[in-house]
């Protein structure tokens, strides 16, 4: 970079890890940076929303985040501006508990936020504060050292980048770019369990049922978090949302093991594993809400494989990863947490790493960390208190 020129940073992901690394940045000065997402509707990776006619009307299904806590006053602060824009708001729904066969539990003392039109508009707000460049899958980077840039496919040069995904893509697109320290850290295994004492990321994967039902089935819970061999999670997106409806909107997630155990590609899931997931998690929803079967009769059903899911390991004692010699960086809820929360704050401590870099601190962070497991119970199972959620101060 000749002095006086302003940083150019490119930004490999549209989560809200990557969105809110973008918009510190700009805070910060650095305002010349391109965050490239390969969402089609929108950016917001794994914090996103299908919006689905039926019979005439659309409808709002989160077909990931569910909702959201806050326990880190720098997010409260994000979440505060989020809430000022009208992006979210605070969810007043009942969260339960449900076990096969006891009666519900109340999900007491947890402040759950979710967005105003779906959690969509959280990555929504976020991106009118970045310059985003969508439906972009980035495929090739390379760090020539004589320049001390990043070239970013054929959208030009970069003094920094950003690598704000993970899974086997990450680990694909920094093969061969020079920064070895940076790929080994992406490389990444998958399964249900924590390998013992591994220093590889682990993700798991998790099916995701969206569907209607014609008419409005009586529970006494907006969400709920499950204990059943197929199900984590259930969610009403109608009452969630309070949507003017006869229909009822619901959301189901599965357990790690049951993504372990039907994992198929998830971009060509075959049609027979489509059927049998719907039916499995259909029957199981019945059974865990004491619902008969036969009134649980789809108007509409949509089924999604999160290959990568969630983390089952994150980085020990730092947020984010950035290699000083080669001006590269990861952010992402990996790093932390797997919430929108550790995403959030993982891609702000990156851009304070970038910042201080910019203004000569030479400092390498989280290279050489190992990875601990995540302290939560079920992956899956979301936020419902600080110290079961949060990754603990040390
Ligand atoms: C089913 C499910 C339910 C969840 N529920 C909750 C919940 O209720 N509450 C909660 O707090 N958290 C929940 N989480 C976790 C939460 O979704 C994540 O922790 C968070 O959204 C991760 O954000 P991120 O920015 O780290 O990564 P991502 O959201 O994965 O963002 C990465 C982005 O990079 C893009 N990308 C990848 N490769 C490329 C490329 N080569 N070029 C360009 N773009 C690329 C991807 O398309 C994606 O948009 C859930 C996760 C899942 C899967």
């Amino acid at each position: 970079m000749m002095s006086g020129e302003k940083p150019s940073v490119a930004i490999i992901g549209g989560g809200i890890s990557g969105l809110v690394c973008a918009a510190r940045l700009s805070q910060l000065g650095i305002t010349h940076s391109t965050v490239f997402d390969t969402g089609k509707r929108a950016p917001g990776g794994r914090c996103s929303s299908r919006f689905i006619s039926i019979e005439g009307k659309l409808h709002v299904f989160d077909h990931a985040v569910q909702f959201f806590s806050v326990s880190d006053p720098r997010f409260a602060k994000i979440v505060s501006f989020l809430h000022n824009k009208g992006a979210v708001k605070v969810w007043s729904g009942k969260i339960v508990r449900l076990k096969l066969g006891q009666k519900a539990s109340e999900v007491k003392n947890l402040q759950a936020f979710i967005g105003t039109r779906g959690m969509q508009s959280v990555p929504e707000c976020l991106s009118g504060l970045v310059h985003l460049e969508g439906n972009k899958w980035v495929s090739n980077v390379h760090w020539e050292p004589s320049m001390k840039k990043w070239k970013v496919d054929d959208h030009g040069w970069y003094d920094y980048l950003v690598i704000a995904h993970n899974g086997k893509c990450a680990a694909r697109l920094m093969a061969d770019a020079g920064a070895p320290m940076i790929h080994n850290l992406l490389k990444v295994k998958f399964g249900p369990v924590l390998l013992p004492k591994t220093n590889i990321m682990q993700l798991c994967s998790l099916w995701v049922l969206i569907f209607a039902l014609p008419r409005k089935i009586e529970v006494d819970f907006d969400g709920a978090f499950v204990e059943h061999s197929d199900i984590s999670w259930i969610g009403n997106n109608t009452s969630k949302y309070n949507t003017e409806n006869q229909m009822q909107c619901w959301t189901i997630i599965s357990t790690k093991t049951f993504g372990a155990n039907h994992k198929v590609p998830q971009e060509f899931i075959p049609p027979s594993k489509e059927k049998e997931v719907i039916c499995l998690l259909l029957n199981g929803f019945a059974e865990i809400t004491g619902i008969k079967r036969d009134l649980v009769a789809p108007c509409f059903t949509k089924v999604q494989l999160w290959g990568a899911a969630n983390p089952l390991n994150i980085l020990q004692d730092e947020e984010c990863v950035f290699q000083a010699s080669h001006n590269v960086g990861i952010c992402g809820d990996w790093l932390v947490s797997p919430s929108v929360e550790g995403a959030a704050i993982s891609g702000l401590a990156l851009a304070e790493v970038i910042s201080r870099h910019v203004n000569g601190e030479r400092r390498d962070v989280g290279l050489k960390k190992g990875l601990e497991p995540v302290e939560t119970e079920a992956i899956g199972a979301f936020p419902t208190n600080k110290s079961l959620f949060f990754k603990p101060a040390k």
